[in-house]
């Protein structure tokens, strides 16, 4: 394994491969890919193709305006799936732009060197770090500035999309319930937030890279992950108790709610180390409704109920939701999602790792090897920034994580039907009120209705309404029970 590895990694290095060429294709066929997919599903959302609800979804929505539901949510999910496309090319403009060096006569303007052979606007944010104050001392100090100013970047340049998902999108369905001032200090909030994740989780990853050699792709590899390990663990305690509360706010579910109760006999009848049930202010930001549990292994554990929930769902409605979430912990679902995403970083890093050492890949983009470097060891190929070499890699393997995609969402779909099977042995009551739930948050959440099956493996993480409707009544026929009230 090893050994095919290190053969790759060697053969890689062939001066003859044209990386810019491989790169670009590589980009842009993934691109292509997702434009295809979106183009599946187009036809179901035309009005003239599905006027009418799909007949498998007939015998469960009844409601008299079911069928102005159906029409809203079409219009919603057109509108989503071009705002989508307009997305996928902005980003690939914005690519095209770091990768080539279409931007130097403005660059050069501002009063930056961008004679290098091959220049591009990433060597130039490269070269930028170094002048942040401290960060040219090391390869690591500056790699870290680096991603600190990428961060800045791209979070200013998403502000037009972010704005208009939000203020024009969003309001116009009827989701939208943000202030603009809500929106400003989200954005520094959350700029906040992930330069204080991710500069260190950079830094912390390179330094492993530096310590275990660029070239020891297996000991990079499992160190990598024996830290990424750590500081998921740190996250399931960081993220509810510092983070989340940077963004919403928490008020215990008042004891007289006609919810309490239930949530409290439920706790207990499935043995649920329960500290704490708070409501969130999902509702200050958009009207769609969830709800989730938090808490560290083997201490209690808190529920969590967004107000748009408690809102719009009757009593026993919620109880059945908090029955499907309650499922998610009883399977230690959570064990397995850490378990997939380890796997996969597992797997990103060691076909990036074959890319750590490549100097022909650096030099396409515009980072040679220094001279003096050069000079004092001609034989040895000498390395380049390897946080670059990290990000070309991705951009490179981007069709891969199109596929791993397909193969998360297998799996979280597998765990959705186990939470809902967990619901149906609580009881057929519980069943029942699932799917009534279920039906209710789609219909508010104006989810879509009609799917093509490649987009929605592609797209979705939980299997569509249909779906769990129907393994609902094969559950409940199996425990006897009628499915028809
Ligand atoms: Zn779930």
């Amino acid at each position: 394994m090893a050994e095919l590895l290190y053969t790759l990694r060697d053969r890689l290095q062939d001066p003859a491969i044209p990386w810019k060429t491989v790169l670009v294709g590589s980009v842009v066929a993934s691109e292509v890919f997702e434009t295809y997919i979106g183009s599946r599903q187009r036809p179901y959302l035309s009005s003239v193709l599905y006027p009418t609800l799909p007949a498998a979804l007939k015998p469960y929505l009844t409601a008299s305006d079911a069928h102005d539901t159906y029409r809203k949510s079409q219009a919603y999910a057109r509108h989503k799936l071009n705002f989508g496309s307009v997305l996928s090319i902005i980003d690939l403009a914005q690519t095209a732009i770091l990768l080539s060096g279409v931007s130097a006569p403005v660059v050069s303007a501002l009063g930056f060197d961008v004679r290098t052979r091959d220049w591009t606007l990433l060597k130039g944010f490269w070269d930028a770090s170094a002048l942040v104050p401290g960060a040219g001392a090391s390869e690591i100090k500056q790699s870290m500035a680096f991603v600190a100013l990428m961060t800045v970047v791209s979070s200013i340049l998403s502000v037009p999309t972010s704005y208009y998902r939000n203020f024009v999108l969003e309001e116009k369905h009827g989701f939208n319930k943000m202030t603009r001032a809500t929106f400003v200090k989200d954005f520094f909030k959350s700029l906040f937030v992930s330069m204080l994740l991710e500069v260190p989780l950079v830094g912390g990853i390179l330094k492993i890279i530096h310590w275990a050699g660029q070239d020891a792709i297996l000991r990079i590899v499992s160190w990598t992950i024996a830290f990424i390990f750590v500081v998921q663990l740190a996250m399931i305690f960081v993220y509810p108790y510092f983070i989340a509360p940077l963004f919403n706010k928490f008020t215990p579910l008042a004891k007289d709610s006609p919810v309490y109760p239930r949530v409290e006999a439920l706790a207990k009848r499935l043995n649920f180390p329960l500290a704490s049930v708070w409501v969130i202010d999902g509702s200050t930001r958009s009207s769609h409704s969830n709800a989730y549990f938090y808490g560290l292994p083997f201490l209690s554990k808190n529920i969590v109920i967004f107000d748009t929930l408690l809102e719009k769902s009757t009593p026993e409605a919620v109880e059945a939701i908090l029955a499907h979430e309650l499922g998610h912990w009883k399977g230690s679902h959570i064990v397995y999602l850490l378990g997939t995403s380890l796997l996969q970083v597992a797997f990103s890093l060691s076909t990036f790792s074959l890319l750590l050492t490549n100097r022909p890949l650096l030099s396409s983009f515009g980072f040679h090897a220094p001279l003096s470097e050069k000079l004092l060891h001609p034989l040895s190929h000498s390395t380049g920034p390897t946080i670059i070499a990290l990000f070309l890699a991705s951009a490179l393997f981007t069709p891969l994580s199109a596929f791993l995609k397909f193969l998360t969402n297998t799996l979280t779909r597998r765990l959705e039907y186990d939470a809902d099977a967990f619901a149906v042995k609580l009881g057929p009551s519980y069943a029942r009120n699932l799917k009534k739930a279920l039906v209710t948050i789609h219909e508010k959440n104006l989810a879509v209705y009609a799917v093509d099956p490649v987009y929605s493996a592609y797209n979705h993480n939980h299997p569509t309404l249909v779906e769990r409707l129907e393994a609902l009544d094969a559950g409940l026929d199996k425990s006897g029970e009628k499915k028809v009230e």
